[in-house]
């Protein structure tokens, strides 16, 4: 195993990518020592980002959520702000896992893999979340939807930190749904998972509504028309019907180890056709 340094803020870590600009940085560990254990071809410096004070916690801004990359998805679940204004991503990060990888994965380590099957990722698509990127020389901000650019790829560059991720608090929605499907019901990589969040009106209709899925296409897909399906509509079966034959056609599934490519955009559908169980309990 290489060197492992273990800064506690982050000038210090943009010092020590000055003097190793080939090192990687890690939070929880949990994707990096699973795709190159140490010793095992992966010898290089390794930065761990856990104590690092800036990256750590959620903190209220105001009109908007700060969420520090290396905030742990446990973490995230035991969040009181973040149930009170985005339980949708409290939602999805109880599904990540088990204990162990929630207590040791973090939200910025989820972001950067890019995986289009990480759980936080739909429903920081729907709320709009930005992430903020910061090297020795500049800070920047920029949307999360931009940011992830395909699988495993992203605008990060060389000395860069993704150090938050930004969501504003405004976005009206009453109701949020989160399931995904898996091999098993924990430790369980997503073959589909669905994100829905809605602003229900008063007489049961639905104003405004955003979807997003992960697992079914290269990066998160999000679909507008899926979304106008509900608006203005009660959630029957006639409006879960259309909405599922948009999604069944708009994704671009891959086949793999989990599934095939058929199997997901069926579930995909499915996922969607289910959400008339989840919005029952609310009425
Ligand atoms: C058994 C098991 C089950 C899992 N189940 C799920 C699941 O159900 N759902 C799910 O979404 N994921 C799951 N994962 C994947 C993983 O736990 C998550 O993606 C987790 O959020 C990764 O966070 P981490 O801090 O461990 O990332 P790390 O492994 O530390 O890092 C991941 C990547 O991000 C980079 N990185 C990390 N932090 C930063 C930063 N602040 N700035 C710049 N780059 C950074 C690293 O260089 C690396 O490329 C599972 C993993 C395991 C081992």
């Amino acid at each position: 195993m290489g060197k492992v340094y273990l800064p506690d803020s982050l000038p210090e870590v943009f010092d020590i990518l000055s003097r190793e600009p080939g090192a990687v940085l890690y939070a929880g560990g949990t994707d990096v020592f699973v795709k190159s254990p140490p010793g095992k071809g992966n010898d290089g410096p390794l930065v761990c980002l856990e104590k690092v004070g800036e990256l750590t916690g959620a903190s209220d801004l105001g009109g908007e959520v700060r969420i520090g990359a290396c905030t742990t998805h446990r973490e995230i679940v035991a969040s009181r702000l973040i149930g009170e204004h985005f339980p949708l991503l409290a939602r999805a990060a109880r599904h990540i896992g088990a204990p162990a990888v929630r207590n040791m994965g973090t939200i910025g380590g989820n972001i950067c893999t890019a995986s289009p099957a990480g759980d936080t990722l739909p429903p920081l698509y729907i709320y709009d979340a930005e992430v903020e990127l910061q090297s020795a020389k500049r800070a920047r901000r920029l949307p999360l939807s931009s940011f992830i650019q395909g699988p495993g790829q992203t605008l990060l560059e060389g000395g860069d930190v993704l150090s938050a991720v930004y969501i504003k608090k405004d976005h009206g929605y009453t109701f949020c749904h989160f399931e995904k499907a898996g091999q098993r019901r924990a430790m369980a990589i997503s073959i589909a998972s669905f994100a829905f969040a809605a602003r229900i009106g008063d007489d049961g209709r639905v104003e405004r509504a955003r979807c997003a899925f992960g697992s079914v296409a290269p990066t998160v897909l999000t679909m507008e028309a899926v979304d106008t399906c509900f608006a203005g509509r009660h959630v029957e079966d006639d409006v879960l019907a259309c909405a599922a034959a948009l999604v069944r056609a708009g994704v671009s599934p891959i086949s793999d180890v989990r599934a095939s490519k058929e199997y997901r955009r069926a579930v995909a559908g499915n996922l969607v056709m289910r959400l008339e169980c989840a919005l029952r309990g609310t009425r």
